[in-house]
């Protein structure tokens, strides 16, 4: 078999996407890809993605990282689902947990029969009373799931609510100290093969020129090579995912740590409330049709709980098809989860053996 040539592999940007790529290379391709990633300090990261899905665990296992270092380097707290409010009535509360409800028969899921018991008018319990990973969120307590299928303890998964800001930074160390390579800058443009079409390298504001030989857009909302320079078009999801802006406020935490994460409805959209071990995220995803800027700020100051740890951090526009998407449909914390996807498809296609022909 032919030794694989080494790929240079340029990272265009250093947020939670950009180093979670890198790190991940340089950890399960040793040898294959040389990584090099830019980034630009004055254009900063987005940095409030806090609540997770399970998968990132699978993705901090793979990268042999310490939970407990994770978790303490990051400010994390356990998840064990997500808790939707007001969504079908004011009152209305229900946890979506990541574990089952019941027990299956053969192919028939736990659901199936107490929904045809409540169509019967049968007297059951809530749906929540069947799940593990619910009651224990409802207590507010966390254990870790046991891996024996025979126990109930193995019904339930969890995830994590970080601070966003320190999980790049914490990729980044492993990144470099396993070889990649970060160049400080302001990408102004990008080359492209006249034949091919391909990109062949990038241009920094301060006139550095930057070749490789596969490059991953992780520039976020500014979309640098798959939007601007590739003009793959923008999808407007508008239509069916109204909610385009967000801001966000984060507060000192005052009552007890949730282990989940809170999706609100409110009057035009839904808000979140992410509990860290130092402060409590909470942010109203709104729809600009719907509501003013200002008129979303006072109901996001009215309904969160603590005082105020810092002015009103974050006003951003969410586009539909962007990274933003998952927060656009009140779907909290699916974002490492696309990205994760995305990555093992490039790592896949990285580590398949080529044909010598
Ligand atoms: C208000 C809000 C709340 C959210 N909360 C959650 C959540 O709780 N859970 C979740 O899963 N997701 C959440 N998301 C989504 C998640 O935060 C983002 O999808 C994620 O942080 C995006 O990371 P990224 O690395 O793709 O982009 P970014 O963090 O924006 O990083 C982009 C990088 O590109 C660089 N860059 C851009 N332009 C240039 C240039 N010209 N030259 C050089 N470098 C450049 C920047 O410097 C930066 O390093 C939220 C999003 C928003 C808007």
């Amino acid at each position: 078999m032919l030794a694989q040539p080494s790929l240079d592999v340029v990272i265009v940007g250093g947020g939670t996407a950009g180093w979670m790529t890198a790190s991940a290379l340089t950890k399960l391709l040793p040898g294959r890809c040389h990584v090099h990633l830019v980034e630009s300090e004055e254009i900063g990261i987005v940095g409030v993605g806090e609540a997770t899905l399970p998968h990132i665990r699978g993705f901090n296992e793979r990268l042999g990282i310490d939970e407990a270092e994770f978790m303490a380097r990051t400010r994390a707290t356990f998840k064990l689902g997500i808790e939707f409010e007001n969504w079908g009535k004011i009152g209305d509360s229900y946890i979506h947990p990541f574990g089952t409800f019941g027990r299956a028969q053969g192919d028939i899921g736990f659901h199936q029969y107490w929904l045809r018991m409540v169509h019967e008018g049968r007297t059951v319990e809530d749906l929540e009373q069947y799940s593990l990973g619910c009651m224990i969120a409802r207590l507010g307590k966390f254990d870790l799931p046991s891996s024996d299928p025979a126990q109930i303890a193995s019904t339930f998964n969890y995830a994590y609510q970080f601070d966003a800001t320190l999980f790049a930074p914490f990729l980044r160390q492993i990144a470099e100290s396993l070889g990649a390579q970060r160049t400080e800058g302001r990408i102004v443009d990008a080359e492209i093969d006249g034949e091919t079409g391909n990109i062949t390298a990038i241009r920094l504001a301060n006139g550095e020129r930057i070749t490789g030989d596969l490059f991953v857009d992780c520039s976020g909302f500014a979309s640098l090579l798959i939007g601007k320079t590739l003009n793959e078009p923008f999808q407007d999801w508008s239509k069916w995912l109204p909610c385009d802006r967000a801001v966000a406020m984060p507060c000192k935490t005052e009552t007890a740590v949730t282990p989940y994460t809170s999706a609100i409805a409110m009057d035009a959209g839904w808000r979140w409330r992410i509990p860290l071990q130092h402060r409590t995220g909470n942010g109203y995803v709104h729809a600009s049709g719907f509501t003013d800027e200002q008129t979303a700020i006072d109901a996001l100051v009215a309904s969160v709980e603590g005082s105020r740890s810092r002015t009103l951090g974050c006003c951003a526009s969410v586009p539909a098809v962007a990274s933003g998407a998952g927060w656009a449909i009140a779907f909290p914390s699916v974002w490492p989860a696309v990205s994760l996807s995305r990555w093992n498809r490039l790592a896949s296609i990285l580590s398949r053996q080529r044909s010598p022909l």
